[in-house]
């Protein structure tokens, strides 16, 4: 693998590499700050060298040691989105294969990206605050100080002090007493230490902080919750956690992680799942209360593997991380409750996937597989395009080559690439290679396109899934348009959706969406009625009615619309909903979003005032 220069780092990752981590940390609660020491341990990679830059953004850095020693250091000018460069002075020359050890000493600023500091106001029993880490993709540096690269990974130790109860991305190790050195730490204070042994990318370093509690939710899996949310969620995922984790070994091999926890966050976690290792950090909206929503868990668990300990080398790749991820959750969809699964889940996908593609429009460079992403942010560049235009490539080269040979190259890849970054130009001699001596495969890939994958923009030619799952809410929605149309005696009653999934009435009412003409007001107050969406409280199923309803410029949806912004942080469902209510009633839209800019994180803070045209 020939190391390549990461677009999306400051820091001099071709020279230095992280070999560990040794993160000693403060909370405060009270300053919505963290400070403290971390000490990296470099390997240099070249001789000759005398600099070592580090990543940082917005951290007020206080003093650098090298080698035990004062250091001296500067922190350069702010290149954005990519934050200021950390140089530091290493006093003399080192060689390849010599080791520094670099401490700073430094604390996060009121600018920091990475954290989410809540008030008890914003939490659900309103007693404590709770503070939570989002680092993916390039927020890392907004934390501590790093090679913030995904090219990079080191073994971690945390030692965390904080007064609240604390997670973090490791193996716990204890929690000892504080004896505080000044008198402003905050009553009840105890560090928490923890080891990750596995090396792991500085986007995986995670910590949440708060009155959380835990229960099982498997032999090897524990499930993080507020205390009066702890029993529903345990109950929501003990289940399938450890079914999920079985059927993934079967499918690549064994889970190295020893623990795999989820902590289920505040509502106003931007993401659906953040694969952090060991501790999944998870949206409560996939606790619905029928498990409908627990496939996150498939996908954030398939990322221990792909992601986590086989890592994209830069956020260009990162493909390799999400298809990888959206192909391994599915095939354990389709093990745990049979192909049509599979083939059901990538229906709902592709919609998505189609939904990007005309967002960013055909010819977007966010549209291909291998995207460019110099001088951009790779936060600009997120969307469901390389989660599904990946699971497609994926799923075209397992057709291509055969479900059983291609069964036999997933462990082998992901052996391969065990603790290890890499590149698409890395996955694809893997696959030449691995099938070079098979004579009907190599003629069958012969025919991979490579260049139309990896830098075609828009969408490739659609499978033909299996729509058997799906054919019932395409009827269901034939009727509704008929009925949009005038020439249907069809009267909708709530057996027809009585026994389906929550993802049959996603496919149905995205299936409505789609509809050249939206639906007629009356209607939409009829499928209100009739099928109780607006009560769901199931956000999938919501958010797609209020998407209907927006559509077809239902006045009476505004409202609840506004009030759904105010409760969800989770960009899935805030970023289309806002572009909806922002064509509908533009000033409603920017109130709501004054309104609750305190409760959302800042990742999704500042996705949102981009789609709203806010600066
Ligand atoms: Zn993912």
């Amino acid at each position: 693998m020939a190391l390549s220069k990461d677009p999306n780092t400051l820091s001099n990752h071709l020279e230095f590499s992280t070999a560990h981590t040794a993160i000693s940390l403060t909370l405060s609660f009270s300053k919505s700050s963290l400070y403290g020491e971390v000490e990296l341990t470099l390997k240099a990679l070249a001789d000759g060298l005398k600099q070592v830059v580090l990543d940082t953004s917005f951290l007020d850095i206080k003093a650098v040691a090298v080698n035990g020693k004062g250091a001296k250091w500067i922190v350069g000018d702010r290149v954005e989105p990519y934050g200021s460069p950390l140089k530091i002075d290493l006093g003399k020359t080192v060689n390849s294969q010599d080791e520094v050890i670099v401490k700073v000493t430094w604390g996060t600023t009121e600018k920091c990206t990475a954290l989410q500091w809540m008030t008890p106001e914003q939490t659900s029993n309103k007693r404590h605050p709770y503070m939570f880490s989002q680092c993916q993709a390039i927020h890392a540096r907004s934390l501590y100080p790093s090679q913030d690269t995904p090219s990079i990974k080191s073994t971690f130790d945390f030692s965390i002090r904080s007064p609240l109860p604390v997670c973090a991305s490791g193996l716990p190790t204890g929690v000892r007493h504080f004896v505080p050195a000044t008198s402003s730490s905050e009553p009840g204070t105890l560090v928490y230490t923890f080891r990750q042994p596995i090396p792991m990318p500085s986007y995986l370093m995670a910590i949440a902080s708060g009155d959380i509690a835990n229960a099982a939710a498997g032999p090897r899996s524990l499930v993080y919750a507020g205390p009066e949310e702890l029993l529903r969620c345990k109950k929501e995922l003990e289940d399938d956690v450890e079914t999920f984790i079985k059927t993934a070994e079967s499918l690549i091999y064994a889970y190295e992680w020893t623990t795999y926890n989820v902590l289920i966050l505040p509502p106003s976690f931007p993401y659906g799942g953040m694969e952090n290792p060991c501790i999944t950090f998870a949206t409560p909206t996939i606790i619905s209360g029928d498990k409908s929503n627990v496939d996150v868990i498939a996908h954030e668990l398939s990322h221990s593997w792909s992601g986590n300990l086989v890592s994209n080398a830069s956020w260009e790749h990162f493909w390799l991380n999400e298809g990888w991820t959206t192909y391994i959750e599915r095939r354990i969809q389709g093990k745990v409750h049979g192909d049509k699964h599979f083939h059901f889940s990538a229906i709902i996908g592709w919609k998505a996937f189609k939904e990007s593609v005309e967002l960013f429009g055909a010819d977007h460079e966010f549209t291909k597989l291998v995207i460019d992403l110099k001088g951009k942010d790779p936060d600009d560049a997120f969307s469901s395009v390389p989660y599904e235009k990946g699971f497609n490539f994926l799923y075209y080269l397992d057709r291509l080559v055969g479900r059983g040979k291609w069964d036999t190259f997933i462990p082998h890849y992901f052996s391969t690439y065990r603790r290890k970054s890499l590149t698409s130009f890395d996955f694809k001699d893997t696959l030449l290679s691995f099938f070079s001596k098979d004579a009907e495969a190599s003629v069958a890939l012969a025919k991979v396109d490579w260049d139309t994958w990896f830098y075609k923009p828009g969408l490739p030619k659609k499978p033909d899934f299996d729509t058997t799952l799906a054919d019932a809410c395409y009827a269901l929605a034939g009727s509704w348009q008929a009925l949009n149309s005038s020439n249907s005696f069809f009267k909708p009653s709530p057996s027809d959706i009585s026994g389906w999934t929550s993802g049959q009435i996603v496919v149905f009412l995205e299936r409505i969406t789609d509809f050249p003409t939206p639906l007629r007001k009356g209607l939409i107050k009829l499928m209100r009625d009739e099928y109780g969406f607006l009560k769901s409280e199931n956000a999938e199923i919501l958010s797609r009615f209020l998407t209907v309803g927006l559509k077809a410029k239902d006045e009476t949806l505004y409202s609840k619309t506004a009030e759904v912004l105010g409760g969800w942080g989770r960009m899935k469902f805030v970023r289309p909903l806002y572009r909806l209510l922002n064509e509908c009633d533009r000033k409603l839209a920017l109130e709501t979003f004054e309104k609750n800019k305190g409760f959302y994180h800042p990742i999704c803070r500042g996705v949102v005032m981009k789609d709203l045209g806010i600066n």
